[in-house]
This record gives C-alpha cells, sequence and structure tokens, in this order.
C-alpha cells in the first residue's frame, strides 16, 4: 500500500477560473478543486458499490454525501452541468477523461457566466450596432423618401407653374388679338369720321359757296340795279337836252362803279396767292396802306383808330400786298365790332421782340364769346350776316401769316373787346426765308 497526500496536487487547482473533479469509479468525487465537492457522491451507489466501500474503507469512515447537481444535459455536443452552490445554482461546461488503468474520471468545469456574459455583451453589442445601422438605414431611406417626396412636389409645382405661364400667355394672346380687332375698330372708325369730315367740309364748303353767292349776288345786284336806272335817266334828260341834270346821274353812276370797284377789291383782299417770295417789309408802310384801304368803313362806322408804332422798329419778313390784306381785315373786322356801340375804340400797336415783331389790333367792341373763339380761323365761319361777311378773313389771314413764319392769334384785349396779335420774324433775322 502506497498512501499519497494530494492535497498540494489540490492546492494547485485551486484559485484557477475552473474547477476539477475528480471521480472514482462509483461516482465519488475524491479529488476536488472545491473542498465542498469532496466526498460526494455524483450518482446513486449500487448496494455492492457500498459493500465494497465499507469493506475497504476507503474513505475511513466518511459516508459519501450527494453531489449538489441539479441538471446534467448535454447541448450541441456540449456536456453541461448545473449545480447548486453558495451564490445559487451555477452552470459549467463539463470535459472528462476516464484514467482507464484507475478506472476515475477526471473532469474540468468551466463556469459559463463569463462566457455567457461575454455572449450577452457581445450579443447585445451585435444588437446595438444592428439597431445603429437600421436606424442608419432608416434615416437614409426616411431622407431619399423625403428627397423623393419634394422632387415630386418640386416636379409638380414646376408643372403647375408651367401650366399657369401657358394660361398667361394664352390669356395674353387673347388679349393681344383683341388688342389688335380694336386697333383695327379704331382705325376704321378713324377713317369713317376722317370722310364724314370731309363730307361735312365739301357740304360747308357748297354750303358757303351758295352763301357767298347770295351775299354777292346781294352786294352787286344792288348797285348794278341802280347804275342801270341812272343810266337810263341820263339818256332820257340827254335826250331831253338837260345835260347838267344829266351830269348829275352821270356823276352817281361813278360813285356806283366806284361802289361795285371797292366790293371787288374787298373780294380781292381774300384771294391768297401762296408761294410768293418772301421780303422784307416794312411795318408802318403796311399800316398806313390799310388804314387808307380800311379808312372808308373806319369813317362810316365812326370808328377812332390809334396807331402806336414803337420807333426804329425793323422790317419783317412778308409780302407787302398780303401784309396789307390782313390788316385791312383785322381793322374792317375791328370796326365791324364797334359799329353801333358808344365806345368805339380801335389801337394798333408794333414792338419789337427780340429777333421778332408783334403786331397787336385791339378793340372795344363786343369781342369773341369763348364758345366760338375755337372756330373763329376755320373758313367759312362768320357770325355776320348774310351780305355782310364771308367766313374768310381770318382763315386767310391766319395762312398769310404761316407763309410768313409767323402766327396769328386771338388774345386778351385791354380794351374791353377783341384783340389778335400777329407775330412776325424781323428781316435781318429772316434773311434765310427772305432768300427762298
Ligand atoms: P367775317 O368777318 O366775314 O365774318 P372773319 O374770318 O374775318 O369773317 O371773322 C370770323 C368771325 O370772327 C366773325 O364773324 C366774328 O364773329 C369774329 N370776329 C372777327 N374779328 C372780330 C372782332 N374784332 N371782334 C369780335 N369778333 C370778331
Amino acid at each position: 500500500m502506497v498512501k499519497v497526500d494530494v492535497d498540494s496536487i489540490e492546492a494547485t487547482w485551486g484559485g484557477q477560473d475552473y474547477r476539477v473533479v475528480t471521480l472514482d469509479p462509483e461516482g465519488v468525487v475524491f479529488l476536488s478543486s472545491e473542498p465542498a465537492w469532496l466526498f460526494s457522491r455524483t450518482r446513486p451507489m449500487t448496494p455492492e458499490g457500498v459493500a465494497a466501500l465499507a469493506a475497504t474503507r476507503r474513505y475511513a469512515n466518511e459516508t459519501p454525501s450527494t453531489f449538489p447537481l441539479v441538471s446534467d444535459e448535454t447541448l450541441r455536443g456540449l456536456r453541461l452541468w448545473r449545480v447548486e452552490g453558495e451564490g445559487g445554482v451555477g452552470e459549467y461546461a463539463v470535459v472528462s477523461q476516464l484514467m482507464p488503468g484507475a478506472g476515475w474520471t477526471l473532469s474540468v468545469l468551466q463556469d459559463t457566466a463569463p462566457a455567457r456574459a461575454q455572449a450577452l455583451t457581445v450579443t447585445i453589442g451585435a444588437v446595438l450596432a444592428l439597431a445603429l445601422i437600421g436606424m442608419a438605414l432608416a434615416a437614409v431611406r426616411q431622407r431619399r423618401a423625403r428627397l423623393r417626396d419634394r422632387l415630386v412636389m418640386q416636379a409638380a409645382a414646376q408643372a403647375q407653374l408651367e401650366a399657369r405661364v401657358e394660361e398667361r400667355t394664352r390669356e395674353l394672346a387673347e388679349v393681344n388679338r383683341a388688342l389688335g380687332a380694336e386697333v383695327a375698330e379704331r382705325r376704321q372708325a378713324e377713317e369713317n369720321l376722317r370722310r364724314a369730315q370731309d363730307d361735312l367740309v365739301q357740304a360747308a364748303k357748297l354750303a358757303a359757296l351758295g352763301q357767298m353767292s347770295a351775299a354777292l349776288g346781294h352786294e352787286v345786284n344792288q348797285p348794278l340795279g341802280a347804275l342801270r336806272n341812272y343810266a337810263e335817266n341820263a339818256a332820257t334828260l340827254l335826250d331831253r337836252g338837260r345835260a347838267p341834270v344829266a351830269r348829275a346821274a352821270i356823276d352817281r353812276i361813278l360813285s356806283m362803279a366806284d361802289r361795285m370797284g371797292a366790293i371787288a377789291r374787298r373780294l380781292h383782299t381774300f384771294g391768297r396767292r401762296p408761294g410768293q417770295r418772301l421780303q422784307p417789309v416794312d411795318i408802318t408802310e403796311a399800316v398806313e396802306a390799310a388804314r387808307e384801304i380800311a379808312g372808308a368803313r373806319l369813317k362810316q362806322t365812326g370808328a377812332t383808330l390809334e396807331i402806336d408804332i414803337s420807333e426804329g422798329l425793323p422790317c419783317v419778313i412778308g409780302g407787302p400786298v398780303r401784309m396789307q390784306q390782313v390788316l385791312v381785315n383785322l381793322l374792317t373786322n375791328a370796326a365791324d365790332a364797334v359799329a353801333g356801340r358808344e365806345d368805339r375804340r380801335i389801337r394798333l400797336a408794333a414792338r419789337a421782340e427780340g429777333g421778332a415783331v408783334s403786331l397787336v389790333v385791339e378793340d372795344s367792341g363786343h369781342g369773341v364769346p369763348p364758345e366760338i373763339a375755337a372756330r373763329i380761323f376755320d373758313p367759312f365761319f362768320s357770325t355776320k350776316g348774310v351780305g355782310n361777311g364771308l367766313g374768310l378773313g381770318l382763315s386767310i389771314s391766319y395762312n398769310i401769316l404761316k407763309d410768313f413764319g409767323g402766327d396769328l392769334s386771338l388774345v386778351e384785349s385791354g380794351l374791353g373787346g377783341a384783340a389778335f396779335r400777329l407775330d412776325l420774324q424781323a428781316a435781318e433775322v429772316g434773311t434765310r426765308l427772305a432768300a427762298e
């Protein structure tokens, strides 16, 4: 018999993270790194085993206790023991090796708790990582979805915008078409209006011609009839040998002829010959001539004519005869306006204004009512009755002034009636015109 102290072997097993048990053929733990498990049996003992134990007194008087094994199972080739311990049930992975000569079984028990904890940690880590990846993927998908939504919205907005632009374009085209039609309509209306105006002017001209014929007939017929009477009288008187009385009748005939001559002259003043050469005209001379021609009418109406021409007035650009026509016309109009009134003043004033000369003919007559002021320069416009006015004087005068490069306008009168202002170019300035 050899006795071996195994305490030192057991001591080397202690302090490790694994446990070691050695079982005898009866399944009793006789060597262990865990002192509490010593002499405990891992399976129920056979009666023969109990007898042999008692006979050999292998463990002296020690009666084997029960090994606190809760379960013994194999999981995927790995043997697992669950053992009751001080701190509760522990689980161990068991690797056993049979020692054939002695019939002992050496088992190493590795606590599964750290491995499980590690596996749990790894699992939790993996789950967390997966969760993170999942979240990242979800975020990416969400972003993509949002982007897609935004793109879809943008596309929808663009389509809407395009549709609106198209609609506006259509509307604009429509408006444009309508405008075009309106413009065409306006043009047509203007054309119609112009034609109507032309017709009216034509009608007015014909009416005026009629009026003029009547006036001329009236003006000429009277002296003609008288002329004929006086001529017959003169002939009869001569036949009877009453020469002195016949002489008086012939004098009357002469005065009638003079009157008709005067009428012809008056008509002559209405004649206008544009395109004539322009030349320097002495205003003083033109005024004197006009005063002479209009003298009879002025005398007849009892009008006083005051002439005020400033010293050293330059000549103006125009034509001497046409200038006289204008002045005669203005003076006779003024005489007509003051005729029959208490205050019968007419004033003619001429002033130099820079390179121009202004001439104003004003009177204390009835003036021009504002409602006809815009029409007095129109041809054939007259407020005088048949036989008294043809309505051509101002119209012709206006055109003559335009031919001179000047202007004729109705202005405010200082005498309470009408005032006509002639704007003329001084000859020194207007030499270019004079040369044309
Ligand atoms: P007429 O003398 O033959 O009527 P005019 O063309 O000379 O033609 O004048 C047109 C109209 O202008 C006149 O009928 C008259 O109503 C108005 N008119 C012209 N001169 C004067 C004036 N000095 N005072 C008031 N009205 C005037």
